[in-house]
């Protein structure tokens, strides 16, 4: 699948919006991916799903494991593309864990997939939740990549659609400077 025919599906889809916007990570940004807009519809969801498990495939992945909530529907769409389990971990009390009765076996090879990576935070706390079961990880993989190639992952990292719209600290954020409204994405973009 190419950048282009995965940029196809997110316009489509209105899930390319461009405004000025508070990224999860705390950064400002004139544009936003919402993949939950292109994930809302099933049969696009697979296909990235399918698209993202061709290029894992190699990887012997047993499980795959996302951080909730925006990981789930990619990291169940990419475990039925590569014929395995898909379990997400979830905040409790601020740190995320596995609940729900999910485990994670000693050894295990474990895919960690996402919606979105931006500075790979959230992808290295959900690593850290699979190797602090002693799983293996044995990559990560992301429908957006957002960071510019500085995830920092020391593991191999794929995305579909390298995103290189510019993000800045809030003081530091030409958006702020010029007084125009900041929001949250998922709200009205202007
Ligand atoms: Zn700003």
């Amino acid at each position: 699948m190419t950048e282009a025919e995965v940029l196809t599906i997110f316009r489509q889809s209105g899930a390319l919006l461009e405004g000025h916007f508070r990224l999860s990570s705390g950064l400002h940004s004139p544009g936003y991916l919402q993949c939950a807009l292109v994930l809302q519809h099933p049969r696009e969801a697979e296909t990235l799903g399918a698209a993202l498990g061709a290029i894992v495939r190699s990887l012997g992945v047993q499980t795959v494991l996302s951080p909730a909530l925006g990981g789930i529907v990619i990291g169940q769409e990419v475990a039925r593309a590569l014929g395995v389990r898909a379990i997400f971990a979830e905040r409790q009390d601020g740190t995320l864990t596995l609940r729900r009765g999910f485990a994670l076996e000693p050894g295990e090879r474990v895919l960690v997939v996402e919606d979105v990576v931006t500075t790979g935070g959230s992808t290295r706390e959900t690593m850290d939740v699979a190797r602090a079961a002693g799983a293996v990880v044995v990559g990560a993989c992301a429908i957006v990549d957002r960071s510019g190639g500085k995830q920092g992952l020391d593991v191999p990292f794929h995305a579909l659609l390298p995103m290189d719209v510019k993000a800045y600290k809030e003081d530091e954020c030409p958006l702020c400077q010029q007084g125009v409204p900041v929001v949250k994405p998922g709200s009205r973009a202007k």
